[in-house]
């Protein structure tokens, strides 16, 4: 397809500015662009084509089954986006005064002690505007708190094998060290490594559970205890609560701050690197190290407030504030018990999608997950030829999204499955039916397999060449 700038014909335009209705006052010459900005020129039809376009060449929740594993993509409920396009809510502005927008600030408070309740903290803070960002801003915390106590030579942050990539990435961007520890068999924290891991130089754990590999782990009291009696602080990864919310809650097990991916467990858009809302949640030890616009309640007026040693602003202004709305709206509109049964619908839709096709492929962790599950084709590839990522572009040829590909790192060959629990029985039994279909055709035909997607809308790219000769920004014909 073209893009935006090759459609561009010079002359066309949809620019419908009112004229100006305030002083015209001249741009200072220093200030004043040296050459003419490259604006694509097309009319509306035109762009609207454009979009339209786009959005056809992609793949959707609405399009069809989506289970990638570790990004939890639920629908999102129209009634999500009536509520964010409430007029009273739409058109208010960030500088507004705050006695005119006490029903807005309300949706954070409300939004605070609702997400407080099922995740056991004691404040959340909006700001962070995705999962990463939710993890940098704890990690701040988690510094600033060090430091406050006299004890800021702790910048040791231990992370298991296991663990999303953003996890270490993070760590590194507060300039602290990672220590990596492996796993045990079962895909759990070993409680050996883990103990001589600690010292006086561990500022904290980071750990998600049920882990990557969609396992509760059973130690997990015994896990925070031993960074407690260390000295440090226990972050919990957020994103997989979708297996636990209203069920158990990482405030009683032994975590000091959390991130959430609202847009992930609380049916808000992943939006494509945002606007995602990672909230973050902490125990009263860390209150006062939140981020800068914490709303608080004074005799009847909601206010904005700076926690006494605030790590400062993560973002401009409140956060994503359209998108927790929309979290707010499902967790009102499921109450505690939908969202209790959300999740374990979610548990049952993967443990149900694994027993229909453990017999095939290999279960690294044991034959029951949490909300998700790894296979591995390290066998059907010793066999056939056929990789994961074959299996995954064969699938992309039957209306559905493949799993997550080759995470986590410690299982080769890995597909992580993940179908959130708005899926009905009949499309895991589709979804099923093909998984099983590509198994057999990997035994009969596996040189197919190296054209798939014949039906996709874009077919087999060449990753080496992508990865090789990157080309991530148009050139204009004269630069
Ligand atoms: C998705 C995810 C993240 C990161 O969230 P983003 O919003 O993509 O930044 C972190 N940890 C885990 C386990 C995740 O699945």
């Amino acid at each position: 397809m073209k893009l935006i700038f090759e459609r561009s014909v010079k002359g066309y335009h949809n620019d419908m500015i009112a004229p100006c209705d305030v002083p015209v006052v001249p741009m200072p010459q220093e200030m004043k662009r040296q050459k003419e900005l490259h604006l694509p020129s097309l009319s509306q039809p035109e762009i609207s084509r454009h979009y339209t376009e786009l959005a056809n060449a992609t793949f959707g929740i609405n399009d069809g089954f989506y289970p990638l594993g570790s990004c939890t993509m639920k629908y999102n409920p129209k009634i999500n986006d009536e509520m964010a396009a409430f007029p009273a809510f739409a058109n208010i502005h960030p500088l507004q005064p705050e006695h005119t927008v006490q029903g807005s600030l309300e949706v954070f408070t409300m939004a605070e002690s609702l997400l407080k309740e099922i995740t056991g903290m004691d404040a959340i803070t909006f700001q962070p505007a995705a999962g990463a960002h939710g993890e940098f801003t704890s990690l701040l915390m988690i510094k600033a708190y060090h430091e406050k106590n006299g004890q800021g030579q702790r910048n040791k942050i231990i992370v298991p094998d296991s663990a999303h990539g953003t996890n270490p990435a993070s760590v590194a961007m507060t300039g602290m060290i990672t220590v990596n520890i492996p796993s045990d068999e079962h895909g759990c924290v070993d409680i050996d490594a883990l103990k001589e891991a600690v010292g006086d130089d561990t500022a904290g754990l980071m750990l998600t559970n049920p882990n990557t590999a969609g396992i509760f782990d059973k130690n997990i009291l015994e896990i925070t205890k031993i960074i407690h009696d260390a000295g440090g602080l226990n972050y919990y990864d957020g994103a997989n609560l979708n297996a636990i919310m209203g069920v158990a809650r990482p405030g009683d097990m032994g975590f000091d701050i959390i991130h959430l991916n609202l847009h992930k467990t609380f049916s808000t858009p992943h939006g494509g690197g945002g606007p995602g809302s990672g909230a973050v949640g902490c125990k009263s030890l860390l209150k006062p190290f939140l981020p800068n616009y914490y709303p608080v309640k004074k005799e009847d007026q909601i206010t904005f407030t700076k926690p006494e040693y605030s790590i400062g602003m993560v973002k401009g202004f409140y956060g994503q504030f359209s998108v927790f709305l929309r979290a707010l709206t499902y967790i009102l509109f499921l109450g505690s018990e939908g969202i209790a049964s959300a999740s374990k619908g979610a548990v049952l839709n993967a443990n149900y999608m694994l027993h229909q096709l453990k017999d095939l492929f290999e279960v690294p962790y044991g034959d029951a997950c949490m909300h998700e599950f790894v296979i591995s084709l390290d066998q059907l590839k010793k066999e056939t030829g056929v990789s994961a990522l074959d299996v995954a572009k064969g699938i992309l040829d039957h209306q559905m999204y493949p799993p997550t590909m080759y995470f986590p790192l410690t299982v080769p060959e890995a597909l992580m499955v993940e179908p959130p629990e708005t899926e009905s029985k009949e499309r895991i039994d589709e979804a099923v039916e093909v998984y099983r279909k590509l198994y057999k055709e990997a035994h009969e035909n596996p040189e197919a397999f190296h054209n798939y997607p014949l039906h996709a809308k874009i077919h087999r790219v060449d990753e080496v060449r992508a990865a090789r000769q990157p080309i991530v920004r148009y050139r204009f014909e004269e630069e």
